[in-house]
Formats: C-alpha cells, sequence, structure tokens
C-alpha cells in the first residue's frame, strides 16, 4: 500500500493559482482562420461548418504546412481505420507550429494508430455483446446506451466506438429506432436512456424531437441523457431553435466531452449558455490523454473552466484499450497524481470521479489516490489532501459495533 503524498510531487500543495494555468484559463475566440473570407452567415451555420470539414490528406497539407511524417502517413491511412474529419471552426484552434498542440493530437491521424497492442480491443467495453437490438446497448439493469448514429462532426482519434463511427471498417451501423423504442417500451426496468452514437445533435431538430418525444412517452423512463461532443466541435449547432426543441423534455440531461481548456473557446461558452439556460443539466467527461491533458495545471484549467461555463466536472476515464491508442494513453499512475492533485486543491464541484472502465464489458469502476490508510472494525486511518493523517470511530458513538478482529485488515487500495 503506498502512502506518498502524490499531490506533494505536484509542487503546489496549498493550491494556489499557478502562472501555468493563467492563460489556459482565457476564454478566447477560434477566430476565422484560413476562413476569413467566408461571410458571417454561413460560417455560423452549422451545415456550413459540416459541409467543409477537412477529410482528405490534399485539404490538410494546404492548410497544415507543418504535418509531421507520422501524421501524414496517419491521414492516408485513416480511412481503414477511423475516417479523418475536422470542422473548420475547430481546425482554428490547432496551433500549426507545434507539433504536441493538445488540440491537434485529438482529431489528426497518426501512424501509431496503425499499431495494435496485445491487450488491445476493437469493442473495449464488451458493447456488441451487449446488444438486444440493433443500436441499443443493455448492460446495466436499470439503463440503456441508445446509439443513433454513427457520424460526428469531428473524429476523436481515441474514440471507443471508432469500430463504428465513420464507417471505416465497414461496421455498417444501423439503428433501427422502431425496435429500439418498442424494446424500451417491452422492458419496464428500463428507466434512464442515454441517446449517443456518434452525436446525437447532428440529428435534426424535428427528428430528435420526434425520439425524445417517443422516449417520453413510455412512463417507466424517468430520464433521458444525451452524450455529445458538437458544442466542442461545433458550437454553431447550439442554435435557439435547437433549444425550444429540448427544452420540452425534461428532465433531459446533458453530457459534454471536453479533454483541454484551449477548448472552451468564447463560442463554446455562449453555445453552453444557451444550453443552461433551456434548463439542461450539463455534465463533462474527459479522456486522460498523453499530450493533451496529463498534466495537473492542464487538468486543473480545464475543470476550473467548465465550471465557468455552468458544467459540471463528471467522469475522467482512464482511456480505454481501444486498438491504436497506446500512443495517447497515459498511465493509472498519472491519472491517480492529477486526481490527487485536484482533490481538496480546488472546489469540489471541480473535481470529476476518475474510472476506469473495466476491459470487456465491466462497467465503470470508480479509481481513487489512497485516502484510507488502514481500516478495521472499530476506526479508519484517512489522510487528507495535504497527506495529514486522522483517525475516525467507525460507530458513531465510538462504540465498537463488533469485537476489532487481532489482525489490521487491509482494504483493497489503489
Ligand atoms: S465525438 Fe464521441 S463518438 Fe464521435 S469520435 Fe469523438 S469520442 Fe467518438
Amino acid at each position: 500500500m503506498s502512502n506518498d503524498n502524490v499531490a506533494g510531487d505536484l509542487g503546489d500543495p496549498d493550491g494556489s493559482p499557478l502562472p501555468q494555468s493563467a492563460g489556459l484559463k482565457e476564454f478566447r475566440s477560434a477566430g476565422r482562420g484560413f476562413w476569413s473570407h467566408i461571410p458571417d452567415a454561413q460560417w455560423q451555420d452549422w451545415r456550413w461548418q459540416l459541409q467543409h470539414r477537412i477529410t482528405s490528406l490534399a485539404q490538410l497539407q494546404r492548410l497544415l504546412p507543418t504535418l509531421t511524417p507520422e501524421e501524414h502517413a496517419g491521414t492516408m491511412l485513416a480511412n481503414t481505420k477511423l475516417a479523418m474529419a475536422i470542422t473548420p471552426y475547430f481546425f482554428n484552434l490547432i496551433d500549426p507550429a507545434d507539433e504536441n498542440c493538445p488540440i491537434r493530437r485529438q482529431v489528426i491521424p497518426r501512424l501509431e494508430e496503425t499499431t495494435t497492442a496485445a491487450w488491445e480491443m476493437s469493442d473495449p467495453c464488451g458493447e456488441d455483446s451487449h446488444s438486444p437490438v440493433p443500436g441499443l446497448v443493455h448492460r446495466y439493469p436499470d439503463r440503456v446506451l441508445f446509439l443513433v448514429t454513427d457520424r460526428c462532426a469531428s473524429y476523436c482519434r481515441y474514440c471507443t466506438r471508432s469500430r463504428l463511427v465513420s464507417n471505416a471498417t465497414g461496421y455498417d451501423f444501423h439503428p433501427e429506432f422502431e425496435r429500439q423504442i418498442d424494446y424500451i417500451r417491452r422492458t419496464p426496468t428500463i428507466r434512464d436512456v442515454l441517446l449517443s452514437g456518434g452525436d446525437p445533435l447532428l440529428l435534426s431538430d424535428d427528428k430528435l424531437g420526434y425520439l425524445l418525444r417517443a422516449l417520453r412517452s413510455i412512463p417507466h423512463v424517468e430520464f433521458v441523457r444525451i452524450g455529445t461532443r458538437i458544442p466542442l466541435f461545433l458550437p454553431q449547432r447550439i442554435t435557439s431553435e435547437l433549444c425550444a426543441v429540448l427544452r420540452q423534455f425534461h428532465p433531459l440531461f446533458i453530457s459534454i466531452h471536453t479533454n483541454h481548456p484551449r477548448e472552451l473557446t468564447t463560442e463554446v461558452r455562449e453555445a453552453l449558455g444557451r444550453l443552461a439556460d433551456a434548463g439542461i443539466p450539463l455534465g463533462n467527461q474527459s479522456v486522460l490523454l498523453r499530450h493533451v491533458n496529463n498534466d495537473v495545471h492542464v487538468m486543473r484549467a480545464l475543470m476550473q473552466k467548465l465550471l465557468m461555463c455552468r458544467v459540471k466536472p463528471y467522469y475522467l476515464y482512464q482511456c480505454d484499450l481501444i486498438a491504436g491508442s497506446a500512443h495517447l494513453r497515459a498511465s493509472v499512475r498519472e491519472g491517480l497524481a492529477i486526481m490527487a492533485g485536484l482533490r481538496g486543491h480546488t472546489t469540489g464541484y471541480a473535481v470529476p470521479q476518475y474510472v476506469i472502465d473495466a476491459p470487456g464489458g465491466g462497467g465503470k469502476v470508480p479509481i481513487n489516490p489512497d485516502y484510507i490508510l488502514h481500516r478495521n472494525a472499530d476506526r479508519v486511518i484517512i489522510r487528507n489532501f495535504e497527506g495529514r493523517v486522522f483517525e475516525y470511530p467507525e460507530a458513531a458513538d465510538g462504540t465498537p459495533l463488533v469485537p476489532a478482529p487481532l489482525e489490521i485488515e487491509e482494504p483493497e487500495l489503489v
């Protein structure tokens, strides 16, 4: 059992503002970049953004002359694994002078993606084996994952569903909405439906309204969630018309997905504000990624900036064992050190739950630094974020509930 004060290793035990975080927390516009000649009405039109995505090597070479040999080769091969697509808006966040730009790493393919480690999988969360009808994953008793499309506004190079999204591997995904809805209607234990994909907010307002209305008409569905990266890749899609559709179907929660504070631009802040003003509680899921956010200053700035955008940090995921993602995967040790640098060092609301989605379909397992040092029948020995040690009696009045065992029982700790 480790008793390291991991937060101490980070050189910031008192949680004081750090100069490294200062620039990270500024809200800036993504700007217009190469598209400065485009009329404003087009730039603000989400369909224009989708139609003008960067999807080919030729486009990328023209727009990013600093393309590295690894990126060049990766882009050539991407269409056999996970297609490349980057909205013009999101492309403007890339720093062309920085080969390790955290935005660039997330969306530009690299040659390393073609290498698969022995422990990597095409379906690391075992979704396909828990699918009673096409497009529905029923892994937990009271909730289902409802996949609506295999398309996203841009494609993340570490995507857990890269077997499916963009259809580069010929997965041939065909959701069957009526069968999916019918299964939910016939299964009264389901009280929670998560719409995901692909990105549900790529559906038209009408189609989304139809789906939400159908789900809401099922009496045992108490709660609907949407998982989306659209507010980050395509904030133009968060129109007042879309918000007017969504606000009819409360309780409706939205989980966004962002990994680096630079993704939180003024455009994104406004788009998230529109969703929040529509009464939609917003949470965020991040993936721990090497060269992107495996740094406590970056992660802390991201979490604090999310709160400024009215979004509660929800999960920090250890990167799934998706085939070809080793170059992006940070270690669990780094993840734990980051969590130790958040808990107690910043607002509790800014601290997500770090989880590993257990390989093969075991579900999310919470992973925490070692705060319990010892535990037996009548007391727990704990340490706080500063490494100070405290004792707490197991029974509220200090009376042991059961006689203490002779040996101290050591809990399973990470
Ligand atoms: S937006 Fe989500 S589903 Fe789409 S590529 Fe990124 S991680 Fe995968």
